[in-house]
């Protein structure tokens, strides 16, 4: 069995082609989540995905179609079975797991094993190989308790109201932007928000999750959530943050609140633990870092999938 980057992931065996996450959708494809990086541009055979991702993926994309299959049940093909599992990062994300003739394979996608405001956090399921991912996959990095950064940054909104000015907020459009709605609206404030992230929030409502906003151009709260990338510099009318786990790693120019929707070093190398896997392959983020924790940490065969590692050959 060959694990392949190119087209994003690529798994090989025998007359087997899985596609995991890839920019083109071909032979069996699979869609973790609806994030931009993992989700296709063009779809040759319609991928699987769950009914809450393929309903995120036509907003932008009304033409795609997906075989939709719901959480936690088993699908089986000619040759193997799989099952989309929760992953607690946003609405429809998946770890994906794979069964083979006397193996299995469980791939993360973006996961996160803490409870957000919107999403249960994701469960760890036995398997013998493990494809992970590690955005934040680098010894130190630490989330702090996210009730106490959400407290900071209610506090913050509040103030900023209370002294005349109109606030921004940047997060990303899918999943951040509603948990900051959930947020405000846990705190008795109802946000704007721009268009394209009103219609990403209108398919979380159609999945129950209960969420009020007003659109931008709406007279409500003077409080505006928009994508990270349309935030400026804070001014004498208008004071401005941006909601992202980076906050605490790297120099942003906005203030920010580390509010993740991803498990930070420590919380993935204990999802690993749990999964128990005899390999794993670490797939994006602090790659080789990442791998060469686990094989110290705890023992577990690691290796990296990269550019600078593009093939992997499995005995499997
Ligand atoms: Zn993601």
């Amino acid at each position: 069995m060959k694990i392949i980057l190119g087209n994003r992931f690529g798994i090989k065996k025998e007359k087997i082609t899985i596609l995991l996450d890839p920019i083109i959708s071909d032979f069996h494809s699979f869609i973790s989540h609806a994030h931009g990086d993992h989700s296709p541009i063009e779809i040759i055979k319609e991928p699987f995905a769950t009914k809450e991702t393929s309903a995120l993926l036509k907003v932008s994309n009304p033409e795609f179609s997906f075989k939709e299959v719901s959480y936690n049940k088993k699908v089986k093909l000619d040759n193997f079975s799989f099952e989309f599992l929760n992953a607690g990062h946003i609405l429809g994300s998946s770890q994906i797991y794979f069964e083979f003739d006397g193996f299995s394979l469980l791939y993360t996608g973006d996961i996160n094993t803490k409870d957000t405001f919107l999403i249960k956090k994701a469960k760890p399921k036995e398997a013998d190989i493990l494809m992970i991912e590690s955005t934040y996959g680098y010894p130190g990095y630490k989330f702090p308790n996210q009730e106490e950064v959400v407290n900071l940054f209610i506090k913050w909104v509040k103030n900023q109201l209370k002294k005349g000015y109109k606030v921004e907020i940047g997060a990303y459009q899918i999943g951040k932007a509603q948990e900051a709605i959930k947020i405000l609206n846990e705190f008795g404030i109802v946000p704007k928000v721009t268009e394209t992230i009103r219609r990403y929030s209108e398919v979380y409502k159609k999945f129950g999750i209960k969420l009020n906003y007003c659109s931008a151009k709406e007279n409500c709260e003077d409080v505006l959530i928009k994508p990270v990338q349309l935030i400026r510099k804070s001014s004498s009318k208008v004071k401005t943050c941006v909601l992202t786990g980076w906050a605490l790693f790297r120099k942003l120019n906005h203030l920010g609140f580390p509010i993740s929707d991803h498990s930070d070093f420590y919380e993935l190398l204990e999802y690993v633990k749990q999964v128990n896997p005899k390999k794993v392959i670490v797939v994006h983020g602090f790659t080789k870092e990442f791998a060469k924790e686990v094989r110290k940490r705890l023992r577990i065969d690691a290796i990296h999938l990269d550019e600078s590692n593009p093939e992997i050959s499995l005995k499997f």
